[in-house]
């Protein structure tokens, strides 16, 4: 069985991550408008009906502004954590939502999914790892710093999927007020690429490994940066084998638009080397 991951968006106009295997998918988030989602889920064959589920990492619109609304017209579950439920209270009341403690596992159709803790100014965001056929997915995406939590949940995951939110000096010189500025860069914010790249480090020392830098800010980072700076933090770290690529903001129905990977690809990779 393949596990198919496909990005749908990423960024601060919205967050959507399609995990697929079997007959099964879910969503990891669900920050775009519902007609959008529907259009970018029907693309790729899949009925709406028949996602499984929805995980939700923390309330924050970006990640949520269209998650009720998916849930409510196709009956799609929603799995999040006690907290993040208590502050979506409103926006979720009378939907199928399943509580899922952090750090524990729950099996949502072929998929084995466990969330671990992240540090981020939401009521209890979380990170998710996602299993099926052997291959592992995954997600850290809104953290202001990270620590042996962070490295564990990533850790022997075939793909990664990490915030590089800004280039510290991009925000520095940019036109953000100081308080947002010092929300951003704060530890309860968002990794800059230096930090994308030392937590990277820490998580794969050993293995080759596939990594989409998720969440670039439009105003204070830029691909090419990102990449970069990633980059250069890995190679002073000695940590080679890395395979980067940087989501875009926003897929498009058109062949090529959206990032995905495929474990069995991978696996062809890893047997030709
Ligand atoms: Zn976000
Ligand atoms: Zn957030």
């Amino acid at each position: 069985m393949t596990l198919t991951v496909t990005s749908l968006a990423s960024g601060s106009s919205g967050n959507a991550l399609l995990a697929q295997a079997g007959d099964d998918a879910v969503l990891i988030d669900c920050g775009i408008a519902l007609r959008t989602v529907e259009k970018l889920l029907r693309y790729r064959g899949i009925a709406p009906e028949t996602v499984r589920a929805i995980l939700l990492t923390h309330e924050h619109g970006d990640h949520v502004a269209g998650a009720a609304a998916l849930a409510r017209r196709y009956k799609i579950p929603l799995i999040c954590n006690a907290a993040t439920h208590d502050a979506l209270a409103e926006t979720l009341a009378g939907l199928a939502v399943e509580v899922l403690p952090v750090a524990e596992r729950a099996c949502v159709g072929v998929f084995d999914v466990a969330s671990f803790r992240l540090r981020h100014d939401a009521a209890d965001p979380v990170g998710y790892r996602v299993s099926a056929g052997g291959a592992t997915l995954a997600v850290a995406v809104d953290l202001g710093s990270w620590d042996a939590t962070t490295v564990a949940g990533l850790r022997d995951a075939d793909l990664l999927v990490v915030e590089a939110n800004h280039d510290r000096e991009l925000l520095r010189v940019g036109s953000y007020p100081w308080a947002l500025q010092q929300r951003i860069c704060g530890p309860l914010g968002h990794l800059d690429n230096m930090q994308c790249g030392e937590l990277l480090s820490h998580v794969c020392r050993d293995r080759s490994v596939d990594v989409w830098l998720a969440h670039l800010s439009e105003q204070t980072n830029r691909p090419k940066t990102a990449l970069a700076g990633v980059q250069r933090v890995l190679q002073v770290a000695g940590v080679s084998q890395l395979r980067l690529n940087v989501l875009p903001r926003r897929s498009v129905n058109a062949p090529g638009g959206a990032p995905s990977w495929h474990s069995d690809a991978r696996l062809l990779q890893q047997a030709l080397f």
